[in-house]
């Protein structure tokens, strides 16, 4: 199947999983998880019409960027985000879906200034207490949030998770459910700078669950572009 075959598949799974959960289907963003994949394809899931990219390597996506990859769609880092490449996102990525600890945002924050521009930031939650991830613990996220009202150059836009391998038909629910408490509970406190606008969870193996359980954006990779080609090791 082409691409923009598979897009049309994960669109109309996005409206019945939405519909499930009593959303319109166009409220469901779906980003393109495009990590490994030069711009050719990229382009070609722009064109089919998904509503951003998302890259996980600050390196892989400022040489796509400068190849021109991402033209016409919201740009999104979705990965580990080490302080010294801060530098190149901010400004780069629309959102920074990743944002992980006190210090990082800090570092955005300041470099936002620099700019002279507001940033867009995801909380990333470590919602299973998993030590080999990386992620807010549930019990930090007041603290995380009281630390961003006082942020001037970001705004909190939501939450994102990568939530264990799923091990199966549901498995990963009730990580999804607890996420969307945190997220609805959260929304219903005021804080400066946080808008909870979007929860990010749902890949490729679980999206049509975190749907159900109420997010309204998912990051697929695999489904729309078929299986990865790593062309050098993980770091
Ligand atoms: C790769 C990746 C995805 C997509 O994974 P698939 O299983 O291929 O859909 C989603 N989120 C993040 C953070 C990723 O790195």
């Amino acid at each position: 199947m082409s691409i923009a075959q598979n897009i049309e598949v994960i669109r109309s799974r996005i409206a019945d999983a939405a519909a499930c959960a009593g959303r319109e289907p166009g409220e469901v963003l779906l980003v393109a998880a495009s990590k490994t994949n030069p711009p050719e394809p990229i382009r070609q899931a722009i064109a089919a019409g998904v509503n951003a990219c998302g890259e996980n390597r600050v390196q892989e996506m400022v040489e796509k960027y400068n190849a021109g990859a991402y033209a016409g769609a919201p740009l999104h880092f979705i990965g580990h985000l080490q302080r010294n490449k801060v530098r190149q996102v901010v400004s780069l990525a629309d959102l920074i879906q990743s944002a992980d600890s006190a210090e990082l945002i800090r570092l955005v924050n300041a470099r936002a200034g620099a700019l002279g521009i507001t940033q867009d930031i995801l909380l990333e939650i470590n919602i299973a207490g998993e030590q080999s991830k990386s992620g807010i613990a549930p019990s930090e996220i007041s603290s995380i949030l009281d630390f961003a009202a006082a942020c001037p150059q970001i705004r909190v836009r939501g939450l994102m998770a990568i939530p264990p391998v799923s091990t199966g038909e549901g498995s990963n629910r009730r990580y999804f459910s607890a996420l969307y408490k945190l997220f609805i509970d959260i929304g219903a406190k005021k804080y400066d700078n946080v808008l909870m606008d979007f929860l990010s969870i749902g890949m490729s193996d679980d999206y049509t669950d975190a749907i159900m359980e109420g997010a309204n954006m998912v990051r697929i990779g695999s489904a729309i572009f078929g299986a990865r080609h790593y062309i050098q090791p993980e770091i």
